[in-house]
């Protein structure tokens, strides 16, 4: 078997997502990841109370599933959700147009000449892949944790002040 420099001196070869900069341990996709939090969800219903925020966080990770727009609507609705502290059930009960509008907004997925891109860079303090790491019955805990970590790094790099 042939052995990388990096193998050969007892370093793992690590592969890294070029979007989030998590770490792919095992051949592990952060789209493999999240099926395993859907399937979560699934298998303990009460997980299903963060679901609004788990696929939020996962598109805001990997900007590039969005379009311009779509980005620009997400970091909003994180921003409501985290910022605010609204959940999906009071938002509805605030103002059912915004609502309309927020959901169709990041919706709107990448065309092949168009993906959204946050214009500056993002250092992101959590991934996907520690939810993982914390296994599913912190889940719940995780996916706030991480939703917050995203508030604070968005904050930091200045981006939802241009939103
Ligand atoms: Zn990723």
């Amino acid at each position: 078997m042939f052995l990388s420099t990096k193998e050969s001196l007892g370093m793992e070869t690590k592969q890294t997502c070029p979007e989030c900069g998590a770490v792919w341990q095992e051949g592990q996709t952060c789209q493999d990841h999240f099926h395993q939090r859907l399937a979560w969800e699934h298998e303990k219903p009460a997980n299903w109370a963060v679901h609004h925020l788990m696929v939020l966080c996962y598109h805001l990770q990997h900007p590039a599933l969005y379009s311009p727009e779509g980005l620009r609507g997400a970091i909003r609705l994180l921003d409501d959700f985290v910022g605010h502290g609204l959940t999906p059930e009071q938002m509805r009960k605030r103002d059912r147009a915004v609502v309309d509008s927020s959901q169709r907004a990041w919706k709107i997925t990448a065309r092949s000449d168009s993906h959204g891109v946050y214009d500056r860079p993002v250092d992101w303090t959590m991934t996907a892949a520690n939810v993982i790491e914390h296994g599913i019955d912190n889940y719940c805990d995780s996916v706030r944790t991480w939703a917050r970590s995203m508030y604070q790094s968005l904050e930091s790099a200045g981006i939802l002040a241009t939103i």
